[in-house]
């Protein structure tokens, strides 16, 4: 099965309002709520694809056991470790034409106890799994390799890691001596780590950028590029993979289902072509819909078959 880590999950609550009023009341009536949490969307879209997964990291209170109850309900088996502690919720107010206002709670704080503890549950886990994907970023009480500490444990059990998170612990899983198998940096995450600038529609430049020795011993760097589908380094071959144009409903969420799609190409043992097809896929089938995190399988083959891999 496919592992997906989620450290920091949270109820993901959606308000339309046709206006934003401040200092005043706003009344909300089509309330939607989510389990998220960017390892969560990853999860759903696995599931989504009829692929064996476990959903894991830390959950607590009224709300971790709300969320349990959701994935319960999708069917997508999850082994979470308990804690002390209230899990977080997100709210994304969506009003005036396309404007969207956010409130992100910074969650709970994992003491060094819970920390310890999550690392040996973890080690259970990993003896059932193939494939282990990492998303997102940590709370607050974590040292920043704790993402590292995870991927020599994955990386012990020989477990392949792709590890979707950015700033300071991706760049510790960088420096770690097990790196993970695949990393998936936007151009602003790019520009960090290499601390130049960084220009997304030169593939020539981008070439240049992901052989820097900072991604040494890394076999898979996966740039999504939105509209523009992605640039890819796979060992030493590049790639560029192009998509159509689509009608976009929704893209939050589709860098998670492009990840996604990489964990079960991968999983599968597809070739490099159709693992960068797969992803694409998701990716787009995601901003196809209005809820994050989801797909529609029905439509799966039909955008598989107009994606375009060009080697560059
Ligand atoms: P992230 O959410 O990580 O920033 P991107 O916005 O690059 O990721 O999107 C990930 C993938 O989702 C893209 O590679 C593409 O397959 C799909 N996608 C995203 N935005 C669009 C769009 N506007 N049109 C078509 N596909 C898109």
């Amino acid at each position: 099965m496919i592992l997906t880590v989620t450290l920091n999950p949270s109820i993901d609550v959606s308000y339309p309002l046709e206006h934003l009023k401040i200092d005043t009341v706003n009344r909300v009536k089509n309330v939607r709520k989510t389990a998220g949490g960017k390892g969560l969307n990853v999860s759903r879209v696995i599931h989504m694809l009829d692929h064996d997964l476990t959903a894991t990291g830390f959950i607590g209170g009224y709300f971790g056991k709300w969320l349990e109850n959701q994935l319960d309900r999708d069917g997508i088996a999850h082994d979470f470790l308990p804690i002390d502690a209230e899990t977080r919720s997100s709210i994304a107010m969506l009003h005036d034409d396309g404007k969207q206002t956010e409130i992100l709670e910074a969650g709970p704080t994992i003491t060094p106890e819970d920390a310890q503890k999550f690392l040996d549950h973890f080690d259970k886990l990993l003896d059932q799994a193939d494939l282990l994907t990492i998303s997102g970023s940590m709370p607050q009480g974590l040292p920043e390799d704790y993402y590292t500490q995870m991927i020599a444990h994955a990386g012990a059990k020989n477990v392949k890691v792709l590890l979707d998170t950015s700033g300071a612990t991706l760049k510790s899983a960088l420096e770690a001596p097990v790196k993970p198998l695949l990393i998936k940096p936007n151009e602003e995450e790019l520009a960090g780590l290499l601390n130049r600038k960084v220009d997304k529609t030169d593939y020539a430049a981008l070439k240049q950028d992901l052989q820097d020795p900072i991604f040494d011993g890394v076999d898979w760097i996966v740039v999504s590029l939105g509209s523009a589908g992605a640039f890819v380094k796979h060992q030493d071959k590049f790639y560029h993979a192009a998509i159509p144009k689509i009608q976009v409903v929704n893209p939050v969420g589709s860098g998670d289902s492009t990840l996604a799609g990489l964990a079960m190409g991968i999983h599968d043992g597809k070739s490099d072509e159709d693992i960068m097809k797969t992803a694409m896929t998701t990716g787009m089938l995601n901003t196809m819909e209005a809820e994050t995190g989801f797909i529609n399988p029905a439509k799966f083959d039909t955008y598989f078959a107009k994606v375009t891999i060009e080697n560059y």
